[in-house]
């Protein structure tokens, strides 16, 4: 997201950038997302939900959004609905897969190597040193080795719900360059996933979410219990990925099994981690089912100013930028587009 948007802006402004996408299609984790761009309808929540991140990063994402998203519309991104359907946020939701169209060409269109515009399957080099690098390899929460370092003993066992290239390139590089860490490095945003032996394909991350723990009773394997305290329940992937083997039981009361939670009920979504091959014990008055922490992406990364920059001549936004999110949960796909936008003009001496 972040990347694409930087080009297209860079381009608006009458540059002409190369962007190096690692995969063999551009989208990152905004082709996998429910594509709900959002921001809190009050400041001082944001600030709120997320204490620990940087004021001036979080304003400016605050102040930025409506006009950023109206930009995005603008380029031919079709809008399925125009809120959010969440009374606590405002915002927009967009279709993924023709959000990633649009944005690749206004990032230039695929393109040959060498060529402006986006080039699949080409890792980003070395800074070039003539020209602003901007980084946007989407933070790294498709790295165990990294989720090991910084987040969890337990990363060999927690589901990677995250793109596959997103593993720590633009963190490694831009600290080599001279860059530093964000606060909150240790914190990433996820979902309560079905359990293995459940099968969960990329395509199907957001609709295996099990996202019912406020219907129910969390435990880890040794019994002990964990109560969500959160809109999002980040708080319960969060908890999840740090107990053994990286696992939840939610003990459901058959009574709560019709309760609806974002459109879906919570039999429903019980049945479709069942039919995925999560273990589901019934019983006559609950119905318990096996998850895993599903890591989304990280909350920390490298260290940024309010232009986006992290070290000389390079520039961080998406989730290589921390400290937006940190202490809570905040739209990744916002920030992308907000400091995806910054960053292109900071790179070409624009005024912000
Ligand atoms: C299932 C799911 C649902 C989600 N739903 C929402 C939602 O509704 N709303 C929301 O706000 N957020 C949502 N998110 C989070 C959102 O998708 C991310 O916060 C957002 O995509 C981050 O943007 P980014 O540009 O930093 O990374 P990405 O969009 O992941 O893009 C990073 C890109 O960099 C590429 N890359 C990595 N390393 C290199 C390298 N060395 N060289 C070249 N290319 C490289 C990757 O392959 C990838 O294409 C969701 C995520 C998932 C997985």
């Amino acid at each position: 997201m972040a990347g694409l948007v930087a080009a297209a802006e860079a381009r608006r402004l009458g540059a002409a950038p190369l962007v190096f996408e690692k995969r063999r299609l551009p989208g990152g984790s905004m082709r996998l997302s429910s594509g709900v761009i959002w921001r809190h309808r009050e400041f001082d929540r944001f600030r709120a939900e997320c204490p620990d991140g940087d004021e001036r990063l979080q304003r400016r994402v605050f102040e930025r959004l409506d006009a950023d998203l109206r930009w995005l519309a603008d380029l031919g991104a079709p809008v399925t609905a125009q809120e959010t359907g969440n009374p606590l946020t405002t915002g927009m939701r967009f279709d993924p897969a023709a959000l990633t169209e649009a944005l690749t060409v206004a990032a230039g269109g695929l393109a040959a190597p060498g060529r402006a515009g986006v080039v699949c399957g080409s890792a980003v080099p070395e800074p070039p040193g003539d020209a602003p690098l901007i980084l946007a390899t989407g933070g790294f929460a498709a790295s165990r080795t990294l989720l090991r370092e910084h987040v969890t003993p337990e990363a060999e066992h927690v589901l990677l719900r995250t793109a596959r290239g997103s593993t720590g390139d633009g963190l490694r590089l831009a600290l080599d360059a001279g860059g530093s860490t964000s606060a909150g490095l240790d914190e990433v945003y996820g979902r309560a996933m079905p359990a293995p032996p459940a099968r969960v394909a990329p395509e199907d991350f957001v609709r295996l979410s099990q996202l019912y723990a406020r219907h129910a009773e969390v435990e880890n394997e040794l019994g002990a219990r964990f109560r969500t305290a959160t809109w999002s329940e980040i708080d319960v992937a969060q908890w999840a990925a740090r107990q053994p083997r990286a696992r939840a039981w939610m003990r459901v009361p058959v009574a709560r099994l019709r309760e609806r939670v974002r459109g879906r009920t919570v039999g429903e979504m019980i049945e479709a981690a069942a039919a995925a091959g999560a273990p589901v014990r019934r019983e006559p008055e609950h119905v318990t089912v096996e998850t895993v922490a599903g890591i989304t992406t990280t909350l920390g990364g490298l260290l940024v100013d309010e232009h986006a920059r992290a070290a000389p001549g390079i520039f961080a936004c998406g989730a290589d930028a921390g400290g937006i999110a940190t202490g809570g949960y905040a739209s990744g796909l916002a920030a992308a587009l907000a400091f995806g936008r910054i960053a292109a003009r900071a790179a070409l001496g624009e005024a912000p």
